[in-house]
C-alpha cells in the first residue's frame, strides 16, 4: 500500500545524521512512484515532490546538517498541506436548524453517512436531528434510512416514493421547523454516473433547503475517479465538504491526497466501517502521520505537552542517551506517564507501535503500577542505579520487602531493560537539542 511504501522509504532516511542531496533525490523519486501507484493525481504528485525536494535540499535541512528525521518532518508537513492543512470544522448554522445535504454517486455511502453524522452531531453538539428521505429512485432507499433511524432513535421524514424529491424536502424542512429540530440531514438519490437530470434535481433541493453544508460523499476505493466526480459535483452545487467513506477498506488512498488540491474542497469526515459509530472528523496532520507510519503523533504530542514537565523530560532524555537512566527515573517516568491516561492508548499512538504490539513486556499493566513502585522502593540506592548487581538473594529480599514474588521482581527488571531499549529507539541515534520529549 501507499503507506507501506512511504514507510519503507522513510525508514531508509530516518536514522541519518546527515542527508545529502543525492539521498533526497533518491527519496523523492521513491515518494513520487509510491504516490503515482496509489493513484494520486499526476499534477498533484509533481508539485508535491517539488515542494518536498526544495525544502529538504534547501537550507532548512542541509545547512544545519539536521538528521533524517527532519526530512521526514518536511514530508509529513507537505502531506498535511496537501490534504488541507488545518482541520476543517463542521459549519453549524447561527440560526437553527443546521441543514446538511448529502450528495454523491450511488453506493458511495450517502445514506449510511447521513445516519452516522446525525448520530455523531447529536452527541458532539447536543442536537435534535431529523433525517429527510429524498431518494425515491433506489428500491428500498427510504426503508434503509428508516431502519438506520430506528436503530439510532432518530426520526425520519418521508412521503414515500411517489412524491417529487424537491417537494419532499420542502415539506420536510417545514416539519423540522414546526417540531423544533435544530439539525436536518437530507439523504438524496445517486446515479451510477454523473447525470444532468440528477444535477437539476439536486440544485432544486439545494434551493429549497438552503443547506449549511453540501457534503459530497465519495468512496475512497474509487481513486482518481473520486476526484473527477468531486470536480463535476462542485461545479454545479458548490460543495462545502467531502465525506470520504470506506477508508477502512483496501484502498490505495490516492483520493484522500488529491481531492482537496484538485477541487479546493476539504475532507471533513471519514468513514471507517459499516457500523454507525465508524465515522471520524478528518485531521490532515494525523492522516499524514498515519500514512507515514508515525503513529498518531500529534495526539501524542498534545497529551505529552499537557502532562510532562518539559525540563524533566529533557533531563530524562539526556539520561537515556547517556545510559544513566536508573530505576529511580523509571519510577518517576511511570508517575508522569500515568498522568497521561491509559498506557495502552499511549503506546498505540507511539510511532512504530505495531512493532511493539507483540512484545508483552512493553505493555505496562496499570494495575501493576502500584506493585512496580513497591518493588523499586524496596531496592537500595545502589541497586537502583546498577540493576545488574541484583542477584538471586537480593531479588528474594526485594520481593519480601515489597510483598511480591521473585518472578515479579524479574519481570520488572526485564521491563525496565526493554523500556530503556525502546526509549532509545524512539530517541533515535541523534544527539543535540530536542524540542519535545518524544523527539518528533
Ligand atoms: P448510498 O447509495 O450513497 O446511499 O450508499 P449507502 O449508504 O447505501 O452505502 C453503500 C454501502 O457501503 C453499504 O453497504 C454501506 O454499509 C457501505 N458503507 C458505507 N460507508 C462505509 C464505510 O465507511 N466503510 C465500509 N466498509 N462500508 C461502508
Ligand atoms: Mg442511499
Amino acid at each position: 500500500s501507499l503507506s507501506d511504501r512511504l514507510q519503507a522509504t522513510m525508514k531508509k532516511i530516518r536514522g541519518r545524521g546527515k542527508v545529502s542531496e543525492a539521498d533526497v533525490k533518491q527519496m523523492t523519486r521513491e515518494i513520487r512512484l509510491a504516490l503515482l501507484e496509489a493513484d494520486v493525481n499526476f499534477k498533484v504528485v509533481k508539485s508535491f515532490v517539488k515542494r518536498v525536494q526544495d525544502r529538504a535540499v534547501g537550507q532548512e535541512v542541509l545547512k544545519s546538517l539536521t538528521p533524517g528525521q527532519q526530512v521526514i518532518k518536511v514530508v509529513q508537513e507537505e502531506l498535511t498541506e496537501l490534504m488541507g492543512g488545518e482541520q476543517t470544522k463542521l459549519n453549524l448554522a447561527l440560526k437553527p436548524p443546521t441543514v446538511l445535504l448529502f450528495v454523491g454517486l450511488q453506493g458511495a455511502g450517502k445514506t449510511t453517512s447521513a445516519a452516522k453524522l446525525a448520530n455523531y452531531i447529536r452527541k458532539a453538539h447536543n442536537k435534535k436531528p431529523l433525517m429527510i428521505a429524498a431518494d425515491i429512485y433506489r428500491p428500498a432507499a427510504i426503508k434503509q434510512l428508516q431502519t438506520l433511524g430506528g436503530q439510532l432513535n432518530i426520526p425520519v421524514f418521508s412521503l414515500g416514493d411517489q412524491v417529487n424529491p424537491v417537494e419532499i424536502v420542502r415539506q420536510g424542512m417545514e416539519q423540522a421547523k414546526s417540531e423544533h429540530h435544530d439539525l436536518v440531514l437530507i439523504d438524496t438519490a445517486g446515479r451510477l454516473h454523473i447525470d444532468e437530470g440528477l444535477m437539476d434535481e439536486l440544485e432544486q433541493i439545494k434551493a429549497v433547503s438552503n443547506p449549511d453544508e453540501v457534503f459530497l460523499v465519495v468512496d475512497a476505493m474509487t481513486g482518481q475517479d473520486a476526484v473527477n466526480v468531486a470536480t463535476a459535483f462542485n461545479e454545479r452545487l458548490d460543495l462545502t465538504g467531502v465525506i470520504m467513506t470506506k477508508l477502512d477498506g483496501d484502498t490505495r488512498g490516492g483520493a484522500a491526497l488529491s481531492i482537496r488540491s484538485v477541487t479546493g474542497t476539504p475532507i471533513k469526515f471519514v468513514g471507517m466501517g459499516e457500523k454507525m459509530d465508524a465515522l471520524e472528523p478528518f485531521h490532515p496532520d494525523r492522516m499524514a502521520s498515519r500514512i507515514l507510519g508515525m503513529g498518531d503523533v500529534l495526539s501524542l504530542i498534545e497529551k505529552a505537552q499537557a502532562n510532562i514537565d518539559e525540563e524533566k523530560a529533557r533531563d530524562m532524555q539526556q539520561k537515556l542517551l547517556s545510559v544513566s537512566f536508573t530505576l529511580d527515573d523509571f519510577l518517576d517516568q511511570i508517575g508522569q506517564i500515568r498522568n497521561m491516561g491509559p498506557l495502552e492508548d499511549l503506546l498505540a499512538m507511539m510511532p512504530g507501535a505495531n512493532k511493539f504490539k507483540g512484545m508483552k513486556n512493553m505493555q505496562i499493566d496499570e494495575k501493576k503500577i502500584g506493585q512496580t513502585e513497591a518493588i523499586i522502593r524496596s531496592m537500595t540506592a545502589q541497586e537502583k542505579t546498577e540493576p545488574d548487581m541484583i542477584n538471586a538473594s537480593r531479588k528474594k529480599r526485594i520481593a519480601l520487602g515489597s510483598g511480591t514474588s521473585v518472578a515479579d521482581v524479574n519481570r520488572l527488571l526485564k521491563q525496565f531493560k526493554d523500556m530503556k531499549k525502546m526509549m532509545k529507539q524512539f530517541m533515535g541515534k541523534t544527539k543535540g537539542k530536542k524540542r519535545n520529549p518524544f523527539n518528533l
